[in-house]
């Protein structure tokens, strides 16, 4: 693998192992966190991801729950069992799978999660905290961007960041993150005119749209670091991601590759915050 490359794998593994111990030693005081994954419906990329967030979640030693509700389910049952989990002493994280049907209020549902216990961080008052401080944990795509450009070495502080995209998951709390770690950054969205004039004066890029192999060489300065966050199939079935990796690879510094890049970090973190969702509560009971 060319040395341009950032493992998202291999950085997600570190984590993951650095996490297994800090689990087991909290068992050894008697705490197993847990974590309850709500899925609404039958959406089969839902239903891939879920499973596959048990599964690290068991393989680390975490409890996990699903719920599993049907496609009609009311939103008061959905409130219901929220209501429940916030109270169960065994479940320190509370993941809603989105999206829910349409019928559903996302916001309501989200609002009704204890705030200690959202370790997606959508709800307001965790978001707010992105803003202000004082936050425990960070949304997991954003806090797993800032830690693959961390571990692989990359300064922020001073860099001009462009964002591409501005959704509540990811664009948005990256920006916000990235300001945090005193980059200068610019958010392009959809409505942005000229996006290549951004994009040419960024040194770090982090592009979260949803559009198959949008950036290209002609966009990017030399030297670049490309943090590639869209999942795109191509007409071959392909996963790719929004950035023409074959195009750029000579002339960034560092790329996110797609698979293998910002997807295995965004399930390292949710395990991350479970874990600190888990030694919150401790602390708050203690
Ligand atoms: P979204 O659809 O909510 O937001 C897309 C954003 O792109 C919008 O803010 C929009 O303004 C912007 N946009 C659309 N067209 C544009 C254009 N031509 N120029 C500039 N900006 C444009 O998507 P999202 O939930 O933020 O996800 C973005 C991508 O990241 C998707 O491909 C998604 O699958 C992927 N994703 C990956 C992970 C992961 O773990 N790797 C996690 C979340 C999302």
């Amino acid at each position: 693998m060319s040395n341009k490359i950032i493992d998202g794998k291999k950085i997600s593994s570190e984590i993951k192992e650095k996490l297994r111990l800090e689990i087991k030693k909290l068992k050894e005081e008697g705490v197993v966190p847990g974590l309850a994954v709500i899925i609404v419906g039958s959406d089969s990329a839902s239903q891939v991801y879920v499973k596959s967030k048990k599964k690290t979640a068991e393989e680390l030693g975490i409890y996990s729950e699903i719920f599993q509700l049907e496609e009609n389910a009311k939103e008061e049952d959905i409130l219901e069992l929220v209501g429940r989990l916030n109270k169960d002493n065994k479940i320190h994280g509370i993941l809603v799978q989105l999206p829910l049907p349409k019928h559903i209020d996302e916001g309501k549902i989200i609002l009704a999660i204890a705030p200690q216990k959202d370790v997606d961080c959508f709800h307001p008052e965790n978001v707010g905290k992105i803003l202000t401080g004082g936050a425990v944990v960070y949304p997991c795509t954003p806090a797993g961007i800032v830690e693959l450009l961390k571990r692989s070495g990359i300064e922020i502080s001073g860099k001009n960041c462009v964002v591409i995209g501005r959704s509540n998951i990811v664009g948005k709390p990256v920006a916000l993150m990235m300001l945090q770690e005193n980059a200068t950054v610019t958010i392009c969205h959809s409505k942005t005119k000229d996006l290549k004039k951004y994009c040419s004066e960024a040194d770090i890029i982090v592009a979260a749209v949803g559009r198959a192999k949008m950036i290209t060489a002609d966009m990017v300065k030399n030297g670049a670091v490309i943090i590639d966050v869209g999942i795109n199939r191509s007409p071959d079935g392909k996963l790719v991601g929004d950035v023409d990796f074959d195009s750029v690879i000579d002339k960034v510094s560092a790329i996110t590759p797609v698979p293998g890049g910002v997807g295995p970090m965004t399930i390292a973190m949710l395990l991350k915050n479970t874990v600190l969702a888990a030694k919150n509560i401790i602390q708050i009971y203690k």
